[in-house]
């Protein structure tokens, strides 16, 4: 067998593991990563070598004009299982810049936290903290103790409470007020929100019987008033957060509910969403329905998100009367639902910022950027115009424009903010096709160290700077741009 004879000589120019872990670069890489990582991707390179140069020689040797190929050399093969194992230690989450447009991206891990929430965090998370523990009295506490008289003093709430995030506690209100029994909804109400969260399925989930009333467009209080019967126990209201029924429609208040509701002691609910704790008009904004006004209006269980609108970490906020509030509270999913304290930390923080409302557009970073002016926008979308250029100039048209922001997570779906930015076109004079020059212009962004985040809209990447309150990360990394720029290239 020529092939195998001929591949000797070269295969054992290969070292073997041992030799190689040995070897000095390989000493350092151990100091670095560790003996067990290092060893694992040693051997996979090894092998990996090894099966490369059997099939090159067996390629050769049917060829006749065997060579024997150029083996790296060995501080060359640790330069590669080095790389390898910085890329296996990188943590996979880590921080993006958001330069989408959408302030509050749930796929970018929606509210950015409040100095203050994050310092709280690092505080009690170091060390044993009260969780369910009563300092005074030195017995067990509650978790809810942290957060109660907070939330009912910004709220108007008589009670309180918080689970994991907005769908647990809708899920577990629906369980406790009205499991085995019928909870009255307009079908201009049925929602779904992203990722399988949908309001018959939420029904379903907690063991209650959806009764669907009036239309898409249209529904009226006397069709709530007709369905209710002695199996009733909730008259439901959904923010229609991610969209709006627009034209000939009508829908119930919850004023015009609460009523009814009381009339035949229901609970009236009202799943919020999003849920500001503050007017948002007066940042020029648009006006988002608050948890006090609804309290205020009659309902008897408000939910809203604590990563949304608030600003806050993820969490789901339940506000109402104390008899509701009290048996969600009982309900055994409760535990299973509960807040992890890390969370309770930074909700803690976050609503505090609310006690001093006048300085939270300067403290709580959602809402510095939405209600960012235009001028401080235009700042940092010129700061990165001239470099960008510099950096994509060969082959995109790089040009400072106005945009727009959205909100996002479903709060304000149709308003859109004015914005500025820059966006990038592929130049006519490209080759090859200039949707595929966007797509890797675009992914060549996702692959830096902080991975730059732009939407894609009209063949051109738009780059909104509403979030980007500096042009600096963006800037220190034009370096690595162009490179992976330039080696797609090749
Ligand atoms: C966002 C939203 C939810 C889900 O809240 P999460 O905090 O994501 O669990 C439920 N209902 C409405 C109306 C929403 O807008």
């Amino acid at each position: 067998m020529n092939g195998q004879k001929a591949s000797q000589p070269v295969l054992r120019q290969l070292p073997s593991l041992d030799r190689l872990l040995k070897a000095a670069d390989g000493q350092t890489v151990i100091e670095l990563y560790g003996l067990q990582l290092v060893t694992r991707i040693a051997r996979e390179h090894l092998s990996v070598l090894r099966t490369e140069l059997a099939q090159q020689l067996s390629n050769s040797a049917s060829q006749l004009s065997f060579e024997p190929q150029a083996l790296l050399t060995e501080s060359e093969l640790w330069g590669r299982i080095q790389l390898q194992c910085a890329q296996a230690m990188q943590s996979s989450l880590k921080p993006v810049i958001n330069l989408t447009g959408t302030v509050i991206h749930t796929n970018l891990g929606r509210a950015v936290l409040a100095d203050e929430a994050l310092a709280q965090i690092q505080a009690v998370m170091q060390s044993p903290c009260n969780l369910e523990f009563d300092l005074e009295r030195g017995e067990r506490g509650e978790r809810d103790d942290h957060i109660e008289q907070l939330l009912c003093k910004l709220t108007g709430a008589q009670a309180a409470t918080v689970v994991n995030n907005n769908a647990a506690a809708v899920v577990l209100s629906l369980a406790a007020l009205s499991k085995g029994r019928e909870v009255i909804i307009s079908r201009g109400e049925q929602v779904e929100i992203g990722g399988a969260f949908r309001m018959p399925d939420v029904m379903k989930a907690a063991g209650a019987k959806m009764i669907e009333v009036g239309t898409t467009n249209r529904t009226h209080l006397s069709d709530y008033a007709q369905a209710v019967s002695p199996k009733t126990a909730v008259l439901m209201k959904v923010h229609t957060s991610n969209y709006q029924v627009v034209g000939f429609t009508q829908n119930v208040s919850e004023g015009e509910l609460a009523s009814l509701s009381r009339t035949h002691s229901l609970f009236l609910v009202s799943d919020l969403g999003s849920g500001s704790l503050i007017d948002l008009r007066p940042y020029g904004l648009p006006h988002e329905p608050t948890p006090q006004e609804l309290l205020a209006a009659g309902c008897d269980v408000v939910t809203f998100s604590g990563d949304k609108l608030l600003g806050g970490p993820q969490a789901g906020l339940i506000v109402g009367s104390h008899q509701a509030i009290q048996k969600i509270r009982k309900h055994p999913l409760k535990r299973a639902l509960r807040i992890s304290k890390l969370p309770l930390a930074a909700l803690e923080a976050t609503l505090k910022l609310y006690l001093r409302p006048e300085r939270l557009v300067h403290s709580l970073p959602t809402l510095r950027y939405l209600s960012r002016d235009l001028f401080s926008i235009r700042q940092t979308a010129q700061a990165l115009h001239g470099p960008l250029q510099t950096c994509l100039g060969q082959y995109f048209e790089v040009q400072l424009a106005s945009m727009h922001s959205q909100i996002g997570s479903g709060a304000l779906p149709i308003d859109l903010l004015p914005s500025e930015g820059v966006t990038i076109t592929p130049k006519a004079t490209l080759k090859r096709g200039r949707g595929s020059a966007l797509k890797d212009l675009a992914s060549a962004l996702r692959s830096l160290p902080v991975p730059v985040i732009g939407r894609i809209q009209d063949d051109q990447l738009y780059l909104d700077c509403r979030c980007l309150e500096g042009p600096e990360r963006v800037l220190e990394q034009l370096t690595a741009l162009s490179a992976l720029i330039t080696k797609g290239r090749s």
